[in-house]
């Protein structure tokens, strides 16, 4: 891996080319031969727009100061008075918003905090309020029918970013490592608006489908740091001047050999994200090894089921598991195919992941748990044993998918000495790193 990139210095004299200067974001779609050529030039840090809650009947809200608010059919800003420190409940109704004996308007709802982190929000869960949370930007929420509302909340990608490296990372962690995730979490979160977001409402999710997020809460030190010393770079692939930011996928720990998104993911071959060797380094996650993993056959076919249904995959009617094998493996090992062969003798071919994916759904069902803790498999890195009544996996290694950044070992690499654009790009082989804004 090459380590000299000309803007790799430890001064603030280090230069990255601009992408966003004169240029078009253009984001390349992995998997898909389409690229987006999207005429967003940016400067500063684009706005994210992050779901916090889905399809709420209520909302309760305390501002220690009062904070702005607008709905569409009023959209001239007040003062929203609240009682100082009381919590108060939002709910939609059918004449509009209404706050305690307060009507506000109909259509979307904004609210702008007087002073980043002044007002907090939480769910009322079962008549019960949550822990109130404050966060950076603004709250709008979004009627979803007469009644229900979804919360969004509108932050800078920078603000964003600090509230999702603590809960995507370990506290005690490198700082270095800190800027490596912050490098690629923004790659991430700007992939994601430029592709699933566009056309609706909404980015990003606030847990593992997009990057787990905790607001304000969740910041330290460490992870502002990282953000601000990182402003504005992400990771891209393509010839000068023609850069593309990507799927920047990461998953915890890749088990030592990571795999391609094409192998996980389906798609084309695409360089940054192919299968890597990356010896074992990352050896110090307690997933690092793992198992065996026992699951009893009937359970498992009932959770492939259950994956074929929702996927409307042959898997659906699977019959009870006879057997299941290893296919192959990548260059490096780790496994690429497993197949299952039914009692009626029907073959049944999954990608790794999908393998996964399958063997993990509804495994948390409490009507079969009963609220124990289900044998899941951390990742498809993994051997597999069929017995008489049961399947085991053994030799586990790693957890998550193994695309892309492993963070247990950007976290060796900062340990050794590594800086964090050098732990990227070791990561995204022949990717670059550049400016978004
Ligand atoms: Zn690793």
């Amino acid at each position: 891996m090459a380590s000299v990139h000309p803007f790799i210095s430890r001064n603030s004299s280090r230069f990255f080319p601009p992408l966003a200067f004169g240029l078009m974001l253009a984001v390349l779609l992995i998997g898909c031969s389409t690229a987006l050529n999207r005429n967003t030039t940016v400067t500063s840090p684009p706005l994210m727009r992050v779901r916090l809650l889905l399809a709420q009947e209520q909302l309760t809200i305390v501002a220690s100061q009062p904070p702005i608010y607008r709905t569409e059919s009023d959209p001239t800003p007040r003062a929203l008075v609240l009682p100082g420190n009381v919590p108060m409940i939002v709910t939609l109704t059918p004449a509009g918003w209404r706050i305690g004996s307060t009507i506000l308007g109909t259509g979307t709802l904004t609210i702008q905090p007087a002073v980043e982190g002044s007002v907090k929000v939480a769910p009322v869960i079962a008549g019960t309020v949550s822990p109130l949370r404050p966060y950076r930007g603004s709250f709008r929420l979004v009627p979803i029918s007469p009644t229900k509302f979804d919360l969004v909340n509108d932050v800078d990608l920078e603000g964003y970013l600090a509230g999702v490296l603590p809960r995507e990372l370990i506290r005690t962690w490198h700082e270095e490592t800190y800027k490596a995730q912050a490098i690629i979490a923004r790659t991430y979160a700007l992939n994601e608006k430029a592709t699933v977001g566009s056309g609706r409402y909404w980015d990003v999710y606030t847990d593992e489908r997009s990057q787990v997020y905790g607001g304000m809460t969740d910041e330290s030190d460490k992870s502002r740091l990282a953000v601000n010393q990182t402003q504005g770079v992400v990771v891209a692939y393509g010839a000068e001047g023609q850069e593309r930011i990507f799927k920047a996928y990461f998953s915890a720990c890749c088990g030592g050999v990571t795999q391609s998104a094409q192998a996980a993911f389906g798609g084309s071959f695409f360089e940054p994200l192919q299968e890597q060797n990356n010896q074992a380094i990352c050896n110090a996650s307690p997933r690092f090894n793992w198992g065996p993993v026992v699951i009893g056959k009937e359970e498992l076919v009932r959770r492939i089921r259950a994956w074929g249904t929702a996927k409307k995959r042959p898997e659906k009617d699977m019959g009870a598991i006879k057997e299941v094998v290893l296919q192959n493996v990548n260059v490096w090992g780790r496994p690429l195919r497993f197949a299952i062969t039914d009692a009626k003798g029907l073959r049944f071919s999954l990608q790794a992941e999908e393998f996964r994916t399958a063997c993990n759904f509804d495994a948390n069902n409490v009507s079969i748990t009963h609220g124990k803790p289900a044998s899941t498999l951390y990742s498809s890195f993994v051997k597999v044993i069929t017995d008489s009544e049961s399947i085991r996996f053994v030799e586990g290694h790693g957890w998550g998918h193994g695309v892309g950044m492993c963070q247990w070992c950007s976290q060796r690499r900062a340990e050794e000495g590594m800086r964090h654009e050098d732990i990227v790009l070791a990561a995204y082989p022949g990717a670059k790193l550049i400016r978004a804004y």
